[in-house]
């Protein structure tokens, strides 16, 4: 250790830093709040580790505790949780460590148990094996003064500045609920308004209880209401049996209706002020219609007029559904709306429902309904991608299906899979296990028009595996192997230029559905398949193993 070059304070034996041990003890308190024994003794390792570096160097601190430690960083060097060159790094233990920033190489101080038989009070208060007001505090501030940095081990180390990092904000937004600025890759609204504040009761914009707060109705009974009009949909369920309209919002309530009305159990109806409505609230048909408008994106359509409050949604053709999950959970988070869908990326026969949504209350507060349409924006939530009947080229590699010991089965699997979808099949190549070959195989089957490569076997972790190399070796990029998708683990996905390049592993002549029957649509739909992709399909995609496959009605991938 070196002293260092320039002591601007006056230096003792017990300083810290430019401080004397008692100015530091008072500058504590200042900071801390009282000058705690893990932040003195933090202070003499942080000088300690200090003094390791050498002077003139911009370095950066690691905290191994919360406790009291970085503290003593921030009093006694530029380091601090503001400006990020120091980083708590809560393993629990009494070190630090400061290392400079370019190369990563410093000095990690840590207390060291082995040095502590001649400061007992030390050990008492570090094990706790004392009660704190049974600890003697005089005894143990002395104990750290004499024993400074004496009692800790330092050691050179080298900090994996990868780990460290800071991750970088990103793209900034604004949120639509309560106009905060907060990162853009949190989502579609801020985390506070998704309910991670630590604040208890009704929060600023996400009330989690329930106000009855309604617009001033006037409730008159049933056989009083004769002439006026239903003020929204009532609905008669008979158990079991059927569920529906009675009487429409708007209805206009004639005397033969009251005893029906009476039956539905209504003795009372609610009325409004037709003429002027109040502007303070929306009436759940309205506000439905206007979210499913917004929600609705390419080849989605609205069902028609709300029933019961609610809209519906459909597939305005055959295609892929695609769905904005962040979206749609973050507008269920609202108070006072909902929106259910199906699953991501199921294939929709045209005129299938894709979602429906609708308010909770019979009028929203239109403070409600709007934080809810800013939040859509122009961001539909669901959309129906056509899907494109594709030119399929299949490659099957093996040396026994060559050489023709064993008879290919994979080509018919695949062709009545891609057949299904309205593809055909431009060429199939057989190619042995050898790179060339699977390189020279894929050219024949792009120069024969192929936009969808199907390839097969050879994607496992045998180590003659050649597949992908002949892949790399043909042109293709972007590949992604393995997917969160049983069977199909093995899955490979890849593009040569705009070809789309699909391994279907081995599996696919056991099993009847597999990783290809979950992706194929997608690829169809020109979707471009990321990790991230794969990673959000997992759950669902274990397939059950039926005996008698009833995919696509079966959860699998859903
Ligand atoms: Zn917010």
């Amino acid at each position: 250790m070196t002293t260092p070059a320039v002591a601007l304070f006056e230096t003792h034996d017990d300083a810290i830093g430019p401080y004397s041990f008692e100015a530091f003890v008072e500058a504590a308190g200042h900071f801390h709040g009282y000058a705690a024994p893990g932040l003195l003794l933090g202070g003499f390792m942080v000088d300690a580790a200090r003094k390791c570096l050498p002077e003139g160097i911009l370095y950066d601190a690691v905290s191994e505790t919360a406790w009291c430690l970085p503290d003593a960083v921030q009093m006694l060097t530029p380091c601090t949780v503001g400006n990020g060159w120091l980083r708590i790094l809560n393993l629990g233990l009494y070190a630090v460590t400061l290392y400079d920033k370019c190369c990563g190489k410093g000095f990690r101080v840590a207390l060291d148990m082995d040095k502590l038989d001649p400061y007992p009070d030390i050990r008492v208060w570090l094990l706790k094996s004392m009660a704190k007001k049974e600890q003697d505090s005089g005894a143990l501030r002395e104990q750290i003064r004499l024993a400074g940095a004496s009692i800790c081990t330092i050691s050179p180390v080298t900090v994996d500045q990868y780990r460290l990092r800071r991750k970088a904000k990103g793209a900034i937004a604004t949120c639509p609920l309560c106009g905060a600025a907060f990162p853009a890759k949190h989502g579609r609204i801020c985390r506070l308004c998704q309910g991670e504040g630590p604040y208890l009761g009704t929060g600023r914009t996400l009330p989690d209880v329930v106000d009855e707060v309604q617009p001033e109705l006037t409730r008159i009974p049933v056989d009083k209401a004769v002439g006026r009009r239903a003020l929204h949909d009532m609905t008669r369920i008979v158990p079991e049996k059927s569920k529906g309209v009675a009487f429409h919002k708007g209805h206009e309530i004639g005397a033969g209706d009251v005893c029906r009305l009476q039956q539905l159990g209504r003795f009372h109806v609610y009325v409004a002020d037709e003429r002027s409505p109040d502007p303070d609230w929306v009436h759940e048909d309205t506000a439905a219609e206007t979210f499913a408008t917004a929600m609705a994106g390419p080849g989605v359509a609205s069902a028609g007029a709300p029933r019961e409050g609610k809209v519906t949604l459909v597939a305005a053709h055959d295609g892929l559904l695609t769905v904005d999950r962040d979206g749609l959970e973050a507008f269920n988070l609202l108070p006072d709306v909902m929106c259910a869908s199906r699953q991501d990326g199921l294939v929709m026969d045209k005129g299938a429902r894709v979602a429906a949504t609708r308010a909770i209350p019979l009028f929203i507060g239109r403070e409600r309904f709007e934080s809810a349409m800013r939040l859509i924006g122009d961001k539909p939530l669901f959309s129906v991608l056509p899907m494109r009947a594709a030119k399929v080229g299949i490659l099957v590699t093996g040396t026994e299906i060559a050489q023709g010991i064993i008879q290919d089965k994979f080509a018919p699997i695949i062709s009545g899979k891609v057949m299904r979808f309205g593809c055909t099949v431009v060429d199939t190549v057989i190619a042995p296990d050898d790179r060339k070959a699977i390189a020279d195989g894929v050219a024949r089957l792009l120069d024969a028009g192929a936009d969808l490569l199907v390839t097969t076997a050879g994607l496992s972790v045998d180590p003659d595996d050649v597949t992908r190399k002949g892949l790399a070796d043909a042109g293709a990029t972007d590949m992604l192997y393995g997917a969160p998708i049983l069977p199909g683990a093995m899955t490979l996905l890849a593009r040569i230029g705009t070809v789309q390049v699909v391994g279907v592993p081995a599996c696919a002549l056991f099993f009847k559905t597999t990783s290809f029957d979950l992706l194929l649509p997608r690829l169809l739909a020109g979707q471009a398949i990321t990790r991230k992709d794969l990673s959000r399909m997992a759950v669902g995609s274990m397939c059950m193993e039926c005996k008698t496959c009833t995919f696509p009605r079966c959860p699998f991938g859903k």
